[in-house]
């Protein structure tokens, strides 16, 4: 067997659709990506959930994967409606958990329902994982892993990789086969929301993110480790080589990012600013006039994603000659391992 990253470009016939059930949450993690200011505080009534469940639905593509996130989308009462709304559209079904497993989630949702059950874990033990996600989350996050698996979900595991857990990140292979985990995703963290201010109040630096030596001497080689252990493992591509092709999935793919507001952006970069492409207005999606991130997508750069370049201009180094050493791939663009 290989365990090579393979990247997996962008697919046609493919949609996925990132359902934001409600803001709200029950942890404050120093990473948290969600923006109330922009994103608002309500929750998708019963009826909402499903009608905008069925309005991304598309039966004569290939695929179409509906992940429901929040806040902590398990605080929704009506989170398992909304599941089999999408399974009867014929989606595939993530669930993104912080843990805590609401209403008693497990009790009222079956194997059959969810592609995967996927919760957040940065660190393979309390000091690491708690101090990012806060006092005692460790201890039941893990708790419902193991009940989870035990019960027969595919879970996966959602680590966020900063520079205050990156160098902890290879401890998580042991943990993932202990709890039984399947999938892997390994996270870059993105300078949105929290991570945005806490940018803004240090002069524009961001403590958080890590530079691409470090990147790539630790996620590769954690990754393959995973994969050997027969957990697939998925992590962002982050840097092209000289003879990859850029393409920004904001007009290759299909990616909706919906809010509870009723913002739809097609790009997860953009999600603090005002200038998604659409808005769900009665129910219905409308195309959004005036600059929108669309006009964005269209600049072609020498470094590659535009909006990286925008919001996270110091994660880019140039060589003498001016050209950037390395190009930034679509911050969707995954690489597979397993
Ligand atoms: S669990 Fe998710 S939504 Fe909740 S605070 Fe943490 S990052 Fe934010
Ligand atoms: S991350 Fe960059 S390349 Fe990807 S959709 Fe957004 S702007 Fe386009």
């Amino acid at each position: 067997m290989n365990y090579k990253p393979k990247t997996v470009g962008f697919q046609a016939g493919e949609r996925n659709v990132f359902l934001h059930v409600l803001t709200a949450c029950n942890l404050s993690c120093s990473h948290c990506y969600i923006n109330q200011r922009q994103h608002g505080t309500n929750m998708l009534t019963r009826d909402q959930l499903e009608k905008w469940v069925r309005l991304f639905s598309r039966k004569d593509i290939t695929r179409s994967n509906i992940i429901f996130l929040g806040g902590e989308p398990t605080m929704h009462p009506d989170l398992v409606h909304g599941i089999r709304v999408a399974r009867d559209c014929g989606y595939h079904v993530t669930v993104d958990t912080n843990g805590y497993l609401f209403h008693d989630f497990l009790e009222r949702v079956s194997t059959d329902m969810l592609d995967y059950l996927s919760f957040s874990l940065d660190g393979p033990d309390r000091a690491v994982n708690d101090g990012i996600r806060g006092e005692g989350v460790f201890e039941i996050c893990t708790t419902n892993i193991r009940k989870a698996t035990e019960l027969g979900f595919n879970v996966s595991l959602i680590y966020t990789v900063s520079s205050r857990n990156i160098d902890h990140l290879s401890r998580m292979v042991p943990l993932l086969i202990d709890l039984g985990v399947k999938r892997f995703f390994i996270q870059v963290i993105g300078i949105r929301g929290k991570s945005a201010s806490a940018v803004q109040q240090s002069a524009g630096k961001s403590t958080l993110q890590v530079d691409p030596e470090h990147w790539l001497s630790i996620v590769p080689e954690v990754a393959a480790k995973a994969a050997e252990c027969g957990i697939k493992t998925i992590y962002p591509k982050v840097y092209l080589e000289n003879n990859e092709v850029f393409e920004c999935a904001g007009n290759v793919a299909e990616n909706f990012f919906v809010f509870p507001n009723g913002r739809v952006y097609l790009c997860p970069l953009c999600e603090d600013y005002p200038i998604h492409s659409y808005e769900i207005k009665d129910d219905q999606l409308v195309e959004v006039d005036g600059l929108t991130e669309k006009q964005l997508f269209k600049l072609d750069i020498a470094e590659g994603c535009v909006m990286n370049k925008l919001l996270q201009p110091d994660t880019i180094a140039y060589l003498p000659d001016g050209s950037p050493r390395h190009r930034i791939s679509c911050c969707l663009l995954k690489q597979h391992v397993g």
